[in-house]
């Protein structure tokens, strides 16, 4: 799959030091620092192509561009995969209620989603890969499981059996009654009959009636969603031998905890013995009209509608940075009204010719993103910033600051 265009990032003074990162580990449950490596590994959940780009998708993307801008101006390199689910339940049902072929529907969906990501200055994947280009990953990651007897047929359909992972669980710390419950509201199936346990996950699904379906081994049919990441993860990223995980970060959006990075998690862990990832990241969730975001519930604000509109790539990419990305927040219209103002200043104030110290601010910003990516108190030092050039204080330089804000919070000035 044809990633999307790269996004320059401007040349940090190499005289301000960058403290290694700490970041909220959801399998810690605690804010831990990342060990400090001249290459780093990155997996992010994609989307499944219907209903792009809504502001929640934005709000988890722009949470690992932030991310991966600091990896990069730590000076170390970043390997950046990400998966797209062009084949799954969601998508076929939303082709078929629209009467439209599924193909295209993805296909339409997809290129909308790299035109929204090029817009919002989101770093691109070195890999970006599709489901169904991964089939053939996805059998043999399947092969590596049933050879560990970790593989169970249920009529022709395969399931992973999660307990062969002792870990399972341990990544989203939910207790079973709630595994069950979230299970089931994602697309699980804990009540098919004939399964071991009522969380083992489908791996692979036997082609349905008036469903497309792949020739392998197991018989024609489609992969489980979980297995997928999986094998795009462990076949792309160049997993190191020597390291005791196989990733550094597993990222999505918080719904993805359970059960699709624990199932994931687990499968690796019996592929190759390692711990997935060695830090487990999520962004919040946006809500509108006091309820999350979501396509069941219909309730979706697309940021190619805002584009549409008029407004500023830029501005939305700032509405957003104004919230922490871990926090789940209802958006208002007022926001990018809010932002427009903020950003619009903030480039006034870099267009003077005298304005006040820099060196400080980027210290600020740095600082503020070292610590669990803290775009509020990034754009606060930003404000306080503008507030003493606005009172004639000089000796700073615009450049400088600009080249910060664009290579740290991707705000193209
Ligand atoms: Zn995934």
């Amino acid at each position: 799959m044809k990633s999307w265009a790269s996004v320059a990032i401007p040349p940090l003074q190499k005289t301000f030091r960058v403290p290694p990162l700490r970041i909220f580990d959801t399998a810690a449950q605690e804010i831990s620092e990342v060990e400090v490596k001249s290459l780093y590994r990155m997996y992010v959940c994609g989307i499944t192509p219907y209903d792009a780009t809504h502001l929640g998708h934005a709000n988890t993307y722009l949470a690992f561009d932030l991310l991966h801008r600091y990896l990069l101006a730590t000076g170390a390199k970043v390997h950046f995969v990400e998966n797209i689910t062009d084949i799954d339940d969601p998508l076929l049902e939303r082709a078929k209620r629209d009467e439209i072929d599924w193909q295209d529907l993805a296909t339409s969906q997809i290129d909308l989603f790299r035109s929204d990501m090029v817009a919002l200055h989101i770093l691109p994947p070195a890999h970006y890969i599709g489901a169904v280009d991964a089939i053939p990953l996805v059998i043999t990651a399947i092969s590596v499981l049933d050879a560990a007897d970790s593989v169970y047929k249920v009529e022709s359909d395969l399931y992973f059996k999660v307990h062969s992972d002792a870990k399972f669980g341990s990544r989203s710390h939910l207790p079973q009654d709630q595994m069950l419950k979230i299970f089931s509201e994602r697309g699980g199936d804990p009540d098919r009959a004939g399964k071991q346990d009522p969380l083992d996950a489908l791996l692979w699904l036997a082609q349905r009636p008036d469903e497309p379906g792949w020739e392998s081994k197991y018989g024609i049919g489609r992969p489980g969603w979980h297995i997928e990441c999986c094998a795009i993860a462990l076949n792309y990223l160049d997993i190191d031998p020597a390291s005791a995980t196989s990733i550094d970060f597993q990222g999505g959006g918080s719904d993805l905890i359970f059960p699709h990075h624990e199932m994931s998690a687990a499968q690796a862990k019996l592929m190759n013995g390692k711990e997935f990832a060695s830090h487990y990241v999520h962004a919040g969730m946006i809500g509108l009209d006091g309820e999350k975001m979501s396509k069941s519930k219909g309730n979706l604000v697309f940021v190619s509608q805002l584009l549409r509109e008029g407004i500023d790539a830029m501005v939305i990419r700032t509405a957003l940075l104004r919230h922490h990305y871990r926090s789940d927040h209802m958006w208002h219209n007022s926001e990018i009204d809010e932002a427009r103002i903020f950003l619009d200043e903030l480039r006034l104030c870099l267009s003077r010719e005298d304005v006040a110290p820099t060196d400080r601010t980027i210290e600020a910003v740095v600082a503020a993103l070292s610590e669990d990516l803290n775009t509020p108190a990034a754009l606060s030092a930003l404000l306080n910033w503008m507030n003493a050039t606005n009172h004639g204080e000089s000796g700073g330089s615009a450049g400088e600051l600009s080249r910060a804000i664009d290579a740290l919070l991707g705000i193209a000035i």
